[in-house]
């Protein structure tokens, strides 16, 4: 089986650090690649050799696959983990890596390329036996052919990109003399935003949750899941906090949702890690897209389950079993993390600069990821996402009274941060009963404002 014995870790900031720490306990060793703008980041400080490969513009840097691979074989590297976002959930990166007989710490590649299409995922999770929104089959070009699928959905629609991601790209449509219009709108952003005008439509759900299954597969037939992730707060579809388990799931019901999603990653021999994403209402699943990487939000799962996901990660890719067998697996207490972004906490405008002071709270059950220290200056070119912080408590009321006390240690000064906004939703009653959807957030916004 082959040893990592060098990982090049293409990707910045905390999740950069991420993969660097679970490389180094491993005793592997690692290569920072980094643009102009990141010489001072704090995983190329850490990283055992760093390399630059480009001006600022992710295009340039991040997204460059020549300047990557060059930077592997200069270095010898044998593996690329991607983190997430830039080339992670790219087919064609995974498989340029490999061609250079280099492990892609990743699923593969025609795993990555049929998830990425959000039709063809669609498709793929209906065959495996996954519930999903009701819509269209395929990609819908034709108004009257749009008409007479949302006519049997019901009204309203949401008009999505194939290509989408990151919340962008979609269109709610309430009646059929908008179709028309918001189709044609949907197509042209998506168009821009990702070079694919296809769309398709799907039943728009009123007030669902956002939960998610953690997987992981071996690449020879065996998956499995490692429960679930509540995600639902969220501000325009882009998550703020996540936790685990969600409030409103039981174990009966973790054990059987996540029983089906293990199976189908099974019968796909899907490798490493991955998260199918659902939302949820009134008690029903609805599978809305599965992302082929390690998630922003893993350290959640990480916290109840005591499993590393990144280490786990890279021994799927040196062709190791899985660690656990499902019935090994055992989710105790609840987790909660927030996204703390350089922005002010109430119009959310950015707020790169200078880190003037920076204190990380600590103690007992409470982590923090985060590329920050010191003297430090935010890029600006790059995700506000500069911190996450992520407490554990045997129950969730214990775990949301650590979040209020670590909230209140952490000190981030020279810029405008979220952590307002995470210890005014602590201080709302509804939030901390766990009683709320997606669109509770956007909702409780407008109410501050007001
Ligand atoms: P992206 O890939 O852009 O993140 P997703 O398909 O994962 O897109 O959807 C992102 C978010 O958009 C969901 O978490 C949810 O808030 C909202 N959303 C997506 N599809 C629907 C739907 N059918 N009904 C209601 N809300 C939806």
């Amino acid at each position: 089986m082959p040893q990592i014995k060098k990982l090049l870790i293409a990707n910045r900031g905390e999740i950069a650090l991420r993969i660097h720490r679970a490389c180094h306990e491993m005793g592997i060793k690692t290569v920072a690649v980094h643009s102009t703008a990141d010489a001072d980041a704090m995983h190329v400080r850490l990283a055992d050799q760093a390399i630059c490969i480009g001006p600022p513009s992710a295009a340039e840097s991040y997204l460059n696959i020549p300047n990557i691979i060059s930077a592997a074989e200069i270095s010898g590297a044998d593996a690329i983990h991607p983190g997430y976002g830039f080339l992670s959930e790219n087919a064609k990166f995974a498989e340029i890596v490999e061609l250079h007989n280099l492990i892609f710490v990743g699923p593969k590649p025609e795993h990555i390329r049929t998830m990425g299409d959000k039709i063809e995922a669609k498709r793929t999770a209906g065959a495996l036996g996954l519930p999903l929104v009701p819509g269209s089959d395929g990609a819908v070009s034709d108004v009257d052919e749009g008409k007479v699928i949302a006519e049997r959905a019901g009204y309203p629609v949401i008009i999505k990109a194939a290509s989408g991601g990151g919340g962008r790209g979609m269109k709610v449509c309430t009646s059929p003399d908008q179709l028309e219009t918001l189709m044609a709108q949907a197509g042209s952003e998506a168009k821009a935003a990702f070079g694919d005008a296809t769309v398709y439509i799907e039943k728009y759900l009123g007030n669902p949750r956002h939960i998610e299954f953690q997987i992981f597969g071996d690449g020879k037939g065996n998956a499995i899941h490692l429960g679930e992730r509540d995600c639902s707060l969220q501000r325009r579809h882009q998550k703020v906090l996540e936790e685990a388990p969600s409030p409103v799931i039981t174990p009966e019901e973790r054990a059987r949702m996540g029983g089906i999603c293990a199976r189908a990653m099974a019968d796909m021999g899907y490798r490493g890690a991955g998260t199918i994403e659902f939302l949820w209402e009134n008690g029903e699943f609805y599978f809305i897209e599965m992302n082929t990487r390690l998630q922003v939000e893993h350290p959640v799962t990480e916290a109840i389950t005591g499993l590393d996901l990144v280490r786990e990660q890279i021994r799927i890719a040196e062709g190791e079993p899985l660690t656990l067998r499902q019935e090994d697996v055992v989710f105790r207490g609840h987790a909660i993390e927030c996204r703390i972004n350089a922005e002010d906490p109430r119009t959310f405008a950015p707020s790169p600069g200078l880190v003037k002071q920076y204190h990380a709270p600590g103690g007992m059950h409470v982590r923090v990821d985060s590329g920050l220290y010191a003297g430090y200056k935010v890029p600006p070119y790059y995700d506000s996402m500069i911190a996450k912080l992520i407490v554990y408590g045997t129950t969730r009321q214990g775990a949301l009274r650590r979040l209020r006390r670590a909230l209140e240690e952490f000190v981030i000064e020279g810029m405008k941060t979220t952590i307002p906004l995470h210890q005014a939703l602590l201080d709302d009653p509804e939030f901390q009963t766990g009683d709320y959807t997606i669109k509770w957030l956007e909702d409780w916004l407008a109410r501050q404002d007001a």
